[in-house]
């Protein structure tokens, strides 16, 4: 069969966050019946959450690890009991997957966070999966289960992976493509990969998006669509703006941009691999799938409405040289190589003569370690629980509106972005 036909669909934790949304992705599936699709699943609502508390709990040895994954273990349970008959083998299918976990838990952490993070965090995928496949089977599609890791290759970074992209087409021509017929779904797991010596990874938080890219630029589908709980990609996110609108359309260009400044809607390394191979993506709602979303292509369109895109749990880091010198190159391959060394991302920077200041995502206590590791170099002014707001295509008058209450720490225009590091006015009590 020709690969060109296939349109690749990604179904999100929020179109999977209970039975009647399971149900509905069968809805949203018989629309496209007699063509093949190949289906990404992430896991359902919240599942990636629970999962992490179990990480952390596994690590402090508190005791409560396996609890939590009871927890999730009955999740699942109940979803499994109101789609399938009591004593469907999907219910041996999802212990198999917990047994793996529980094993692990039942030992000692040895193995570095990121390692056992991907170990237990991938199971959200592959439960998710499981049960969707099964549900999918029985009403009748014709339809086939791939185990993301034997397809998607990536080298050994635990929890943000780079994707070994010779290897994962070779994989994808010789494991995936005989599997393509008419009239067939595969579907797969989103976020989870593999290094060659068999070990799973994960490709960062939401990064199911990408995973549904990965395989449709392996592929070459015709076209890849992104099911989400909005009806396409917005001007701004709708659970912190009001007033929002849909674009209609966008340039591959615009969404990279936009994805990058911190608009959640799509992982922001989705983009790139369709725009490669001109592989047009759709940004639809689950909600009302007959209505068009957003069609992201090579179009150029260089009109736009202000588009804002906030990233929240920012820290700005102000390092100044402990002998008020000026802050040179050497220093700053020194902070330079520390961050990458921390992996911690880097989304504004500023230098005046003495001091040189970053505007970093606050998480996991990766700013502790490199404020530890860097002030008996340097003199260091931390200043956390910040907001950075992005507005592409600003005018003033939406920069006065944001501006509006808040403390201004940092500004910045280019021509076509504009950004502000924020801080709330804290509430001056009254006497
Ligand atoms: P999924 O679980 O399907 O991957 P996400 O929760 O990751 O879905 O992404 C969808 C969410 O992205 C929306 O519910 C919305 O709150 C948020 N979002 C942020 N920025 C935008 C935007 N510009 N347009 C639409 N949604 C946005
Ligand atoms: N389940 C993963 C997460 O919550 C991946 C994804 O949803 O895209 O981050
Ligand atoms: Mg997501």
């Amino acid at each position: 069969m020709n690969t060109t036909d296939i349109k690749v669909f990604k179904f999100g934790g929020a179109s999977l966050k209970n039975v009647a949304a399971i149900r509905d992705v069968a809805h949203i599936l018989k629309k496209y019946k007699g063509q093949p699709l190949m289906i990404v699943v992430s896991a359902m609502k919240g599942v990636t959450n629970q999962l992490e508390e179990v990480v952390a709990s596994y690590l402090q040895q508190d005791g409560k690890a396996m609890q939590l994954l009871e927890g999730i273990k009955k999740e699942h349970y109940e979803v499994c009991y109101e789609l399938f008959h009591e004593e469907h083998e999907i219910l041996t299918t999802l212990n198999d997957v917990f047994v793996e976990v529980e094993w692990t838990l039942e030992e000692e952490p040895v193995d570095s966070y990121d390692f056992l993070y991907d170990q237990i965090v991938s199971l959200g995928e592959l439960l998710c999966s499981n049960i969707v496949y099964s549900f999918l089977n029985e009403s009748g599609f014709n339809i086939r289960f791939l185990d993301a890791r034997d397809v998607i290759i990536t080298d050994n970074i635990y929890r943000s992976a780079t994707v070994l992209w010779e290897e994962t087409q070779k994989r994808c021509d010789n494991l995936l493509k005989p599997l393509l017929k008419e009239d067939q779904i595969i579907i797969s797991q989103g976020f989870i990969g593999c290094t060659t010596e068999n070990f799973t990874t994960t490709l960062g938080r939401e990064g199911s998006d990408y995973t549904a890219a990965i395989f449709a630029y392996c592929l070459d589908a015709e076209s890849m669509s992104i099911w989400k709980d909005v009806p396409g990609v917005l001007t701004a996110d709708p659970r912190f703006f009001d007033n929002v609108t849909k674009l209609e359309r966008m340039s591959y260009k615009e969404a990279i941009e936009m994805t990058y400044y911190g608009a959640k809607v799509i992982h922001p390394k989705t983009i790139k691999p369709l725009q490669n191979k001109s592989i047009p993506l759709h940004v639809k709602s689950f909600v009302n799938p007959l209505e068009e979303g957003t069609f992201i292509s090579d179009d150029i369109e260089d009109t736009y409405p202000p588009l804002v895109a906030v990233e929240h749990n920012q820290a700005l880091l102000q390092l100044s040289t402990l002998d008020f010198s000026f802050v040179a190159e050497h220093h700053l391959s020194h902070i330079f190589s520390l961050l990458a060394e921390l992996h911690i991302q880097v989304n504004l920077m500023q230098n005046t003569a003495i001091s040189f200041v970053l505007c970093v995502n606050d998480l996991d206590g990766k700013i502790d370690t490199f404020v530890e590791r860097i002030q008996n170099d340097f003199k260091v002014v931390l200043d956390r629980g910040l907001e950075l707001i992005s507005v592409r295509h600003y005018h003033g008058g939406i920069l006065d509106s944001l501006k509006r209450g808040k403390i201004i720490l940092i500004e910045e225009r280019s021509t076509k972005t504009a950004q502000l590091v924020i801080k709330d006015v804290p509430m001056v009590r009254r006497k």
